[in-house]
């Protein structure tokens, strides 16, 4: 086994500090995290930490871990926030988050594998997580070999339509490749559908923030090109950080919306029946 020097630290003292039955914890080098950072995404989200995006020079290439956190609520970053309180208490050194591919970094530390609903599952956790990446300016020592790395679709998914048949919308394209998922319309649903079963953001807005605003002016809300504008979480107790979510009295509050695409029963223990009341 290799020591660790005063500027290196081992893997396993890392994965240590994050209990197994919440956290997965894979590694990524120096490498690894330029192809994360050198892999677009297609638009910015709950940025928290050193943004190695859609760009080509970044501020230091360091070796990383990346987290997988078991989340099944839609809305919830909640996740960096606890693994910095995590690593503060750890009393380690010399790191930093990091804002990046986190998919490309999930999958090429062996954590998870892309779907044809264009997420990552996670081996662990299936569909129900949310993931980070905290860069080490020390040397990682003893990193894992990734039982393994798969970098096309999961298998699971051949001759499988079920994502796709039960997106309300039909934003889901992985009939045949190339395999793309309609962003704006996925978005526009989230944040604004009116389906009488599948809960968004305008409905819990509505709800518990501005339930003054008539219906018939939520009812024209359609767009997530006003999101922000439209949806002010500035009343009883809401506000919006913008990195973990939306908060009630300060603390972290699910925000429902939907998940039809991730809770098909031969991808998912939800039996393609979400609940999404209990959130
Ligand atoms: S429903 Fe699940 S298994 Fe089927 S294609 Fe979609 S993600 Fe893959
Ligand atoms: S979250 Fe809903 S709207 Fe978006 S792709 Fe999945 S099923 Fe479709």
């Amino acid at each position: 086994m290799e020591m660790a020097s005063e500027r290196s630290i081992r893997f396993s003292d890392i994965r240590g500090l994050f209990p197994e039955d919440q956290w997965d914890v894979g590694y990524l080098s120096k490498e690894q995290l330029k192809i994360c950072a050198y892999s677009p995404i297609k638009a910015k989200a709950q940025e928290y930490g050193a943004d190695y995006t859609n760009n080509i020079h970044f501020f230091s290439i360091v070796n990383s871990i990346v987290l997988v956190r078991h989340s099944p609520d839609s809305w919830d970053y909640t996740l960096y926030r606890e693994a910095h309180e995590i690593l503060v208490r750890s009393g380690l050194r010399d790191w930093l988050p990091i804002y990046t591919n986190f998919k490309e970094a999930a999958i090429l530390a062996g954590l998870g594998v892309r779907a044809k609903n264009s997420l990552v599952y996670s081996y662990r956790f299936g569909f129900d997580m949310k993931i980070c990446v905290v860069g080490f300016f020390d040397e990682i020592v003893d990193p894992p070999v990734p039982e393994r790395v798969e970098l096309g679709y999961w298998e699971m998914c051949d001759g499988c339509s079920d994502c796709r048949l039960a997106c309300p919308v039909g934003a889901i394209h992985n009939e045949k490749e190339p395999f793309w998922l309609d962003s704006s319309k996925c978005d526009d649903f989230i944040g604004f559908g009116d389906h009488p079963r599948i809960p968004s953001i305008k409905k819990f807005w509505h709800k518990y923030v501005h339930p003054e605003v008539p219906q018939e002016e939520v009812d024209r809300m359609k767009s997530c090109m006003d999101l922000e504008r439209q949806l002010s979480f500035d009343a009883n107790g809401y506000t919006l950080d913008p990195q973990t979510g939306v908060l009630k009295d300060g603390k972290p509050v699910p925000v429902p919306f939907c998940r039809e695409c991730q809770v098909q029963p031969r991808c998912s223990k939800w039996n393609g029946e979400y609940p999404y009341d209990a959130e």
